[in-house]
């Protein structure tokens, strides 16, 4: 019943004002050392590297976001939890975030082993001043994003935590993936998809029903409803796809196996898509096609399984 890698990802090419999407990172709140040396305060630029790697995949994503920039008797605020879980909730105030790019908080920190690490847009969004500005901070500027009937998402950006506590793997190949090692990359890219509003924008959640995904591009990719998880933000834990036509278990299901590169499969894409993201089918050639060849058959065995808190935690409770 699936069809042909990348056949509903072209569904929405075509629309001549989007722009390329901008993830961009930021480590200030990294206090405990998992992208920064805490002692010499300098960049670990292996991991930051492999944090971009994850953006790339993304690359091929198109919307038209309007830029959030506070002009006289414009305010804005968002908060989220620390994403190095060293403090208090956080609260930034009046922050400039430029067209077509999404901003995103990153920090890491030992938590409870077994989960991989969590990502949220953050709660009690609030704007105030012209009525363009509180659009652009709500919805980008963008038509029926918002409530329950929404077809498109925005967002200025969101956090993720990664648990420090895991063997992490940040190699940008697969090659040296240890068989008990969590692979970075995946996680980064998984974590990312939920700021994207995989299994958190109301145009997702308009489209959720007894616990299957209806989107258009969705069904199509999959052959009909795609079972999603019980708390209705991930497919169904085990649900296949492919990736360049080879079979992998999707990357947004809740879990990753160590010792597994998982990345985006079609279904993945096609989520993205029935949100209102418009994706082309290749990401970035070069970084794709180099990590593809590094791309092992899935292992037969089992192994242990780490999952996000992505579901528990959406809410962002601090
Ligand atoms: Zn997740």
């Amino acid at each position: 019943m699936k069809r042909i890698a990348a056949a509903a990802l072209t569904l929405l090419l075509g629309h001549g004002s989007a722009l390329a999407l901008t993830i961009e990172f930021d480590y200030s709140f990294d206090t405990r050392g998992f992208f920064t040396d805490p002692v010499t305060g300098a960049a670990i630029t292996e991991r930051r590297a492999v944090l971009d790697l994850a953006a790339s995949f993304y690359s091929g994503f198109a919307d038209a976001l309007a830029a959030i920039e506070p002009q006289a008797g414009d305010s804005w605020s968002v908060s989220f939890t620390h994403p190095s879980l060293g403090g208090p909730a956080l609260t930034v105030v009046d922050q400039v975030i430029a067209a077509d790019t999404v901003r995103i908080y990153v920090g890491g920190s030992a938590s409870a082993p077994g989960v991989l690490g969590f990502a949220n847009t953050g709660y009690n969004l609030q704007a105030s001043g012209s009525a363009s500005f509180v659009d652009a901070v709500l919805a980008r500027g963008q038509e029926n994003a918002l409530g329950a009937g929404a077809s498109d998402y925005a967002t200025w950006g969101g956090m993720i935590w990664f648990n420090a506590a895991n063997d992490w793997y940040f190699g940008a190949s697969e090659s040296g993936l240890g068989s008990s090692q969590s692979d970075f990359l995946s996680t980064a890219i998984h974590e990312i998809g939920h700021i994207l509003g995989f299994g958190t924008a109301a145009s997702w959640t308009a489209l959720l029903d007894g616990g299957y995904f209806h989107g258009a591009a969705s069904m199509a990719e999959y052959g009909g409803p795609v079972p999603v998880d019980r708390y209705g933000v991930h497919w169904a834990e085990g649900v296949m796809s492919l990736v360049d036509g080879r079979a992998q278990e999707t990357l947004m299901d809740p879990s990753t196996p160590a010792g597994q590169r998982q990345l985006p499969t079609a279904l993945d894409y096609a989520g993205f898509v029935d949100i209102g993201w418009q994706v082309s089918p290749v990401p970035e050639p070069q970084t794709y096609a180099m990590l593809l060849a590094g791309v092992a058959l899935l292992a037969a065995r089992h192994r242990r399984r780490a999952a996000d808190l992505c579901g528990p935690l959406q809410t962002g409770a601090a």
